[in-house]
């Protein structure tokens, strides 16, 4: 069966036009793609952004684009973390939110055919229709595209059970640089023809190739969970709970951690008091046939490191008891203005690492509060500034060196799951070494040989 085409090929052998057709010059359309969620400030505008609707308004961008040698930054919906959309004079935005449709659900393939813009969250309730779920799940769904998901290879918390976004990309739709259309991997669950062009576009953040259509992979609904909210003394003993639990071969779909001053902020916002019950929370939900059975077995565990927890296979109560996680964000954003930083260290590492980010929070003063899929051994320290403080410079910037030196040295990754964008690309030669660096610098020269593909982002 062959895939369907987002929209009928385009010619690519007309000269370019001089004048891109519908891009917008106005200040406030400029204003709205100038940057995304991460505090970073670009300290200009970028001089236009065309908003696709169409393949053909993609193509049409690539190929004005590289006759003309204007940088192009593709953007989902600009929720990143890394200032990987963030674009500036000189620059032209590529806004695909408009390609939004779901082109297909598959239930007997357990495949979906969407264009880049659908939102995360509305592609997987429109699978719950059919049985099904879209795994990843990061905490925007509801915001965040599938488009950018790709880009960033975004996580989520089921990712301790499914995997991160590379793992339900089974082919992609992709406009190069110079506008050309190609097709990479698959509609099959497996599939080893050729080199996984789809994996190495997955992640790449924008700079090899624009996604404008995606084949994903949709699983069955699990039928029951269950899950188990636990109370510590200390976050460093949370941790280390939580490194049991993957040592004892136990699998939660779900294993997320709170420290101390997460709590605060989560109770002085919802007027609960989670607090009073220990300094550090542990998360954890599993998911399917014998999720019941799971659940005892990871309580189990985590008694040897608390007596206070407690399970629940209700779906109204397990929601109240993720909700500490959903309100962890909102709740400290209520406190000052936030940078989410994104390191992971080996899930033995957890509690080195949040007792490290602890001791760098005390040293510099500045305020850190630690939010973990500790399932997959994925921080997310958020620095915390006063209003209108910059977040991505001065002693918050500084803070957030440590926390990648930190991670690091524990034998991590300064990102999971958010990317390296802007911000992080300093240290990237520190993490990756210099023949990978100039590797992966070679391979962005085969698909983008001018180097117009959202330059100065990921490598
Ligand atoms: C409150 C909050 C919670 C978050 N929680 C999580 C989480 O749990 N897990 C997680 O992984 N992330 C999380 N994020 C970060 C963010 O939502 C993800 O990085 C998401 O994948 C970005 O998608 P987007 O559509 O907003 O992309 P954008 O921010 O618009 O772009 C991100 C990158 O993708 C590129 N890009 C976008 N679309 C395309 C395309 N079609 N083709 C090529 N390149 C493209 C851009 O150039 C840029 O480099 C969170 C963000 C916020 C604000």
């Amino acid at each position: 069966m062959a895939r369907p085409d987002t929209a009928p090929p385009v010619p690519t052998d007309a000269p370019a036009p001089d004048v891109l057709p519908g891009l917008l010059t106005g200040t406030a359309d400029r204003e709205a793609v100038a940057t995304d969620r991460s505090g970073y400030r670009p300290a200009s505008l970028p001089d236009g952004v065309v908003r696709a609707t169409r393949v053909e308004d993609v193509v049409d961008t690539l190929r004005w684009a590289t006759a003309h040698r204007v940088p192009v930054v593709p953007r989902g919906a600009g929720s990143g973390l890394a200032a990987g959309a963030s674009a500036h004079a000189g620059e032209v935005v590529l806004d695909l939110s408009g390609m939004d449709r779901i082109l297909e659900i598959r239930p007997a393939d357990q495949v979906a055919v969407a264009e880049p813009g659908v939102l995360t969250g509305d592609l997987d309730a429109a699978a719950h229709e059919h049985g099904l779920f879209y795994a990843p799940d990061p905490a925007s769904a509801a915001y965040c595209s599938i488009g950018g998901n790709i880009a960033t290879n975004a996580g989520g918390l089921r990712c301790a059970k499914y995997g991160v976004t590379r793992e339900s990309v089974l082919g992609l739709d992709l406009v190069l640089a110079d506008g050309r259309r190609v097709r990479t991997g698959r509609q099959t669950v497996k599939g080893v023809a050729g080199y996984d062009l789809t994996s190495l576009v997955v992640g790449s953040e924008g700079t090899l190739a624009v996604v404008v259509g995606a084949t994903l992979r949709l699983r069955p609904r699990p039928d029951e969970t269950a899950t188990l909210a636990a109370h510590f003394a200390d976050v460093g003993t949370a941790a280390a709970a939580a490194a049991a639990i993957t040592a004892a071969r136990l699998q939660p779909s779900v294993l997320e951690l709170l420290d101390e001053a997460t709590l605060l902020a989560v109770d002085a916002a919802r007027g609960t008091s989670l607090r009073s019950s220990g300094s550090a929370m542990l998360l954890a939900q599993c998911d399917g046939r014998g999720a019941q059975a799971d659940i005892a077995a990871l309580g189990a565990v985590v008694g040897r490191f608390t007596p206070h927890h407690r399970s629940t296979t209700d779906p109204v109560e397990a929601a109240g008891l993720l909700e500490a996680r959903r309100a962890a964000l909102p709740s400290l954003e209520l406190t000052g203005d936030v940078f989410i930083e994104d390191v992971a260290v080996p899930r033995s590492q957890l509690a080195a690492a949040v007792e490290g980010i602890a001791a760098i929070s005390a040293r510099t003063g500045v305020r850190i509060a630690t939010v973990a899929h500790a399932g997959d051994g994925n921080l997310h320290p958020i620095v915390v500034v006063p209003r209108g403080e910059s977040v991505t410079e001065g002693p918050a910037w500084e803070a957030a060196g440590a926390v990648f030196t930190l991670a690091l040295g524990l034998g991590g990754t300064l990102t999971g799951e958010h990317g390296v964008g802007i911000l992080k690309r300093a240290w990237l030669r520190e993490e990756v070494g210099d023949d990978s660096l100039d590797l992966q610098r070679a391979v962005k020269a085969v698909f983008d040989p001018l180097g117009i593909l959202n330059p100065g982002k990921a490598i």
